[in-house]
């Protein structure tokens, strides 16, 4: 039967059944799971069932069937696009949150670590006194981000687009290497796609500040309203850092809301190394992190910091309803009394963004830092860091290997090269595809000016440094057998 009705001990139970599993899948002993396609999916693959099984028999199938046949992004070889596996503190902190605040709302230890942890995260990457709010990930960040933008810029032009729609054209600013949710934002908030303008990058994929600067008197010639400039701070391709100074210099001089997209880069101001190329962060108007990028949440965190959240307030705000506000008034009371975690909601992070009905984000996060601090997680970054640098200087000595752009961050982009071969991209594809198969490193691809590149991205809390030399290894060694079959 089910766990309705708490049978003490049940819960414990049933957890340490499936921590025992998740502990042998964190083993990654295991193939491929399409290796074994046939027998999960026979399995799972069922029309919805009519009478239950019972929690025993739903436990014994997430152990045997669903948790073996998970995905292998968590595997410390992983260096595919910007993901990875959730820390141990992040797991045990989301379970928790599930069971005993349902939501972040109400005046509970869950919902003072909303808050905490968004200033903690504001303080380790120098953010001074801006505040957050969190969502799902960086696509949604960034969308709130840029929806005080589009608040700040319109009122400044006497209208507010968030009750009476956008009444003109605009530009948003970003460079052509930005992350394409940048241009759904657009879409989202109704100012169209098409309003943000790609800026042309120099060779090492960075903005460049005077095409920027051309662009933006252009379009105040034509009378577009500059809506904001977007920089990154760690590209999702390469990992390039925008000369966010000189940028943040320009968005200043006219005036235009400056927002830095760090979903997977902002943690790299912890290496102290990398601090010059973060000058400028104190000049934006809105920041985002992904947590659960490079910090190592479970999927599903990321944070968007402004300087003022009543913007956010009013660019976000549903209007009170009876069912929400009506509960926690008292209007009628002679003198207000908080008394129950329930007499207030706390900070109303529902006006913040777009999501009503939110986990408690916060206590993963605290719980993260909490563990290691911020000298824990700057260890973390800069070995990563450093596994991209050494990749980097490896294939500046190997004949085989070409680096195709210097790397900043945890990103480092190269292929193999060998003159036997005319289509080097056909070729580093086919490489590429062999190593994935071999299930043990696994990075992903892109391109860089045109050409087809390796790209690992490390940022898994379980990457340890002996990781590049098994990739680099294997690289090398598949890279010779396809060369030598075509002989
Ligand atoms: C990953 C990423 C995003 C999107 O974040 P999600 O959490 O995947 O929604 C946005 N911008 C950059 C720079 C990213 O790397």
């Amino acid at each position: 039967m089910s766990l309705d009705k708490a049978e003490t001990g049940r819960l414990q139970e049933l957890l340490s059944r499936v921590g025992i599993c998740l502990d042998d899948y964190l083993k990654f002993e295991q193939a491929d799971t399409l290796t074994r396609q046939d027998t999960w999916q026979a399995v799972l693959a069922q029309p919805v069932p009519q009478q239950g099984v019972g929690i025993d028999e739903v436990t014994r199938e997430l152990v045997e069937q669903v948790i073996p046949n998970g995905s292998p992004v968590a595997k410390p070889g992983f260096s595919g696009f910007i993901m990875t596996g959730a820390t141990s503190a992040s797991t045990i902190a989301s379970t928790a949150a599930g069971i005993a605040s349902p939501q972040r709302y109400g005046l509970t230890a869950f919902n003072l670590l909303e808050e905490v942890s968004l200033d903690w995260l504001a303080q380790m990457f120098g953010l001074g006194d801006m505040k957050g709010v969190y969502s799902s990930g960086g696509s949604v960040a960034n969308l709130v981000a840029l929806g005080a933008a589009r608040q700040s810029a319109f009122e400044k032009a006497g209208h507010d687009p968030a009750r009476d729609g956008v009444d003109r054209a605009v530009s948003i600013y970003a460079s052509s290497e930005c992350h394409h949710t940048i241009q759904r934002a657009g879409g989202v908030l109704g100012v169209g796609r098409r309003a943000i303008k790609p800026i042309a990058c120099d060779n090492q994929a960075r903005m460049c500040v005077d095409a920027l600067r051309a662009e933006i008197e252009n379009d105040l010639a034509a009378g577009i309203l500059p809506l904001a400039i977007v920089a990154n701070a760690g590209t999702t391709n390469t990992g390039a850092i925008d000369p966010l100074k000189a940028i943040g210099d320009i968005a200043g001089e006219f005036g235009i809301w400056f927002h830095v997209d760090g979903a997977y880069g902002l943690p790299g101001v912890l290496d102290k190394r990398l601090n010059d190329l973060y000058h400028g962060l104190e000049m934006v108007d809105s920041v985002i992190v992904d947590p659960h990028k490079w910090l190592g949440a479970a999927i599903g965190v990321a944070a968007t910091f402004v300087r003022d959240r009543d913007l956010l307030e009013r660019a976000f705000t549903q209007e009170p309803a009876d069912y929400l506000e009506g509960t926690v008034e008292q209007s009628d009371a002679a003198e207000p009394k908080i008394e129950h975690s329930m007499d207030d909601f706390g900070i109303p992070y529902f006006n913040y963004g777009v999501e009503l009905s939110s986990p408690c984000r916060g206590v993963v996060v605290w719980a993260m830092i909490r563990e290691i601090g911020v000298e824990g997680m700057r260890e973390r970054i800069v070995r990563h860091n450093d596994m991209a640098r050494e990749i980097a200087e490896f294939c500046k000595q190997h004949p085989r290997l070409e680096l195709l752009i210097e790397p900043t961050l945890s990103i480092v982009c190269f292929r193999y090269v060998t003159s036997t071969e005319t289509d080097l991209d056909l070729f580093n594809q086919r490489l590429y595809r062999r190593l994935i198969r071999e299930n043990e490193f696994m990075p992903s691809t892109t391109r860089v000016a045109g050409r087809l590149a390796l790209r690992p991205c490390f940022i898994g809390a379980r990457t340890e440094s002996d990781q590049v030399d098994g990739l680099l290894q294997a690289i090398l060694r598949i890279g010779e057998s396809l060369v030598t079959r075509q002989a």
